[in-house]
């Protein structure tokens, strides 16, 4: 009969080999977008040490066009809260990383801080320097087109009697499209609110000069003058816009792997989606909750490599 082997390790106090002892991964996270925070909570619930490095203060707007201010909060929410699963995530704001080590897994950080880790998720989104450091440094390009954004009070609409025809009172979703260019309007907050998208042909050049997540307000009238040119129904909504703002759509070439040594790739910075079908969101936290699948507690430091390649 086979006899029980005792697990490898120094005999204890009275003979017996004391089981191998368990220590979490020190995971890196670069980005706190929405695939950033998924991605550290789901490490953080298997066990896993983590610090995430965000280069900016919060004070903007994160996640284009999905109702993400509350989804980000409540993402933030969970990676912070003591009372969850696992330890905390430390989130370092105004810390962006400038540059990266592959091999040793080694950040640094605009201000000459090091910190290293076992694991590196670069989840810093479509202009990611993860990605240009390690994976391809060429840089996104230009589609020509760019997504207009605006917020109205849902009561500007309904209940204006020049906006009937577009009939937004039942708090459906709607699409307005023509042959270039269409027009999506939904609710948030609870009815509150209705958020308009508009993806056309770029209208100026300046709209993308600095990039995806510059603001450029465009004077609200002129919106809906253009897309009077093809579209009539919608156009009494589209006038009421104020503020509106601007995203330049991006695109990449796509990358052979999102994994190299122990880093890999996450969200946008591993495959930027243009928001036509609205997914790149769900993809990013798809792409984080599987990361923490494939690391659970007790992984050793020395296999992450190999893991990742299941990533
Ligand atoms: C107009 C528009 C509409 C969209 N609509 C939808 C939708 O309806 N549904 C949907 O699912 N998706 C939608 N998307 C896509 C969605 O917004 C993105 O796919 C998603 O936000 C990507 O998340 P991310 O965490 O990968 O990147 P990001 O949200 O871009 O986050 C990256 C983070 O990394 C930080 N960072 C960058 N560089 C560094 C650095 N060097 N050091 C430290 N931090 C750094 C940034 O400050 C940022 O906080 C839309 C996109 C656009 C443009």
């Amino acid at each position: 009969m086979a006899q029980p082997t005792s697990p490898p390790g120094p005999p204890g106090r009275l003979g017996f080999a004391s089981p191998p002892k368990v220590e979490p991964l020190e995971v890196i996270v670069v980005g706190a977008g929405i695939g950033g925070l998924t991605t550290a909570t789901a490490l953080r619930r298997s066990g896993n040490n983590v610090t995430i490095f965000e280069q900016s203060r919060f004070s903007a707007e994160i996640g284009a066009a999905i109702h993400v201010g509350y989804l980000h909060n409540e993402l933030k929410h969970l990676t912070l809260a003591e009372e969850r699963e696992g330890r905390p995530c430390i989130l370092k704001l105004s810390s962006k990383v400038e540059h990266i080590d592959p091999e040793t897994a080694e950040i640094t950080l605009g201000n000459g801080e090091k910190h290293k880790g076992d694991l590196i998720a670069g989840a810093d989104g479509i202009y990611s320097l993860v990605r240009e450091t390690i994976f391809d440094p060429k840089k996104p390009k230009p589609t020509g087109e760019a997504a207009y954004r605006f917020i109205l009070d849902v009561a500007t609409v309904t209940e204006d009697p020049e906006c009937l025809s577009c009939d937004m009172r039942d708090g459906r979703c709607r699409v307005i499209i023509a042959p270039d260019r269409r027009v999506v309007v939904y609710p948030c907050r609870n009815f509150e609110l209705l958020n308009f998208v508009c993806i056309q042909p770029q209208e100026r050049q300046e709209d993308g000069a600095r990039g995806y997540r510059l603001e450029l307000p465009i004077v609200g009238g002129k919106l809906g003058r253009n897309v009077s040119r093809f579209l009539t129904k919608g156009l009494e909504m589209l006038k009421k816009a104020e503020d509106v703002r601007c995203w330049q759509l991006l695109k990449r070439d796509r990358l052979q792997s999102w994994v190299k040594g122990c880093v890999c790739l996450i969200g946008d910075a591993a495959h930027p989606m243009l928001p036509h079908q609205g997914q790149g969101g769900g993809q990013a936290i798809e792409d984080g909750a599987s990361l923490g699948a494939l690391f659970p507690l007790g992984t050793p430091a020395a296999h992450v490599p190999a893991v990742l390649k299941l990533f």
